[in-house]
């Protein structure tokens, strides 16, 4: 919500540019085709944001460069931002593809627009420097959460000096709340990170384990004939009921969702509880063993047998 803000103060511009299906909390401008909880429950946008709100949101597809070129050509100089997640998560987890976020930063240069990354997610888990590190793409502004937080409620975002010193007090765009800074949140934030860094080790020790899972419930769900498709990028993935490509909202949307829920249900019942949507990417954790994920892969071969 700030980091929009400032995007539009500092470039004196009106409109973004969102994809559909990426989510970036619950800030009115952004509840238009906004990715898991309202797909979940079949709510495309939120009642309650206002149509001029609305209006200045336009919609893009994720992983296609050209559509994105055809809405900035059909709005010359009017784009203040572009707001992203890197990895989408909020529609299962969908690898940028071709090149994407290098050709938005192109695009974006191009026209003057900021490219935001919305690193809520991807920040601290892909690597250290998140996804920015991951695919060697530098954003203009960077919005963290989650991992940040160490469990407690944060949000941040960062940017240039340049364009950070238009913030309040130094600068007209105006930021501020009752728990800004909250020193609990901050504390809890502060050791968080300082456990990453300290055994940096665990993105490689992450994306091992996620490998090895994928391969696993690959090996099952083929041997159970299941049509599906396995998403991953590090430590997120995600299981789709549908055999062909997931690489965008579209795509996304198109998976069998009662399967998904019957899934759900089943491995629930078996010890295993995974995030409840099939718009969800699952995050892994450095504490699951190789047991449990051989238990993980036993339980998803048993519900889908
Ligand atoms: C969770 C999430 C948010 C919102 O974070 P809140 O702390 O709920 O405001 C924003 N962007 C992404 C990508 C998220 O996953």
């Amino acid at each position: 919500m700030s980091a929009i803000r400032l995007a539009r103060g500092y470039t004196k511009r009106d409109k973004i540019i969102k994809f559909s299906g990426g989510y970036h909390g619950h800030s009115d401008s952004f509840l238009i085709a906004a990715g898991s909880g309202l797909s979940t429950f079949g709510v495309p946008n939120s009642p309650g944001v206002t149509q001029g709100t609305a209006k200045d949101t336009l919609l893009a597809k994720f992983n296609d460069i050209e559509n994105v070129k055809s809405i900035f050509e059909a709005n010359k100089n009017e784009i203040a931002a572009v707001i992203v997640e890197p990895v989408p998560g909020n529609m299962g987890c969908i690898p940028p593809l071709n090149n994407f976020l290098a050709q938005l930063r192109e695009v974006c240069t191009n026209n003057n627009t900021l490219l935001i990354f919305d690193e809520v997610m991807t920040g601290f888990r892909l690597a250290k420097g998140g996804a920015q590190e991951l695919y060697n793409v530098k954003a203009d502004l960077v919005c963290f959460g989650k991992v940040i937080g160490g469990g407690l409620p944060v949000g941040a975002f960062a940017g240039s000096e340049e364009i950070m010193n238009y913030l309040a007090p130094l600068g007209p765009v105006y930021q501020a709340g009752t728990l800004s800074g909250n020193p609990l949140a901050m504390a809890a934030g502060y050791e968080m990170l300082k456990a990453l860094n300290a055994d940096l080790d665990i993105y490689k020790r992450l994306e091992e384990k996620t490998a090895y899972l994928e391969k696993g419930m690959r090996s099952v769900l083929e041997k159970n004939k299941v049509e599906f498709t396995i998403n991953r990028v590090g430590s997120m993935i995600s299981v789709h009921f549908d055999k062909n490509p997931v690489v965008d909202f579209e795509t996304a949307k198109n998976g069998d969702n009662q399967k998904f829920k019957d899934f759900f249900h089943g491995l629930l019942n078996n010890g295993v509880y995974i995030a409840p949507s099939s718009y969800e990417t699952w995050f892994l954790t450095d504490a699951l063993t190789y047991e449990d994920l051989d238990n993980t892969v036993k339980a998803v071969e048993k519900v889908t047998k």
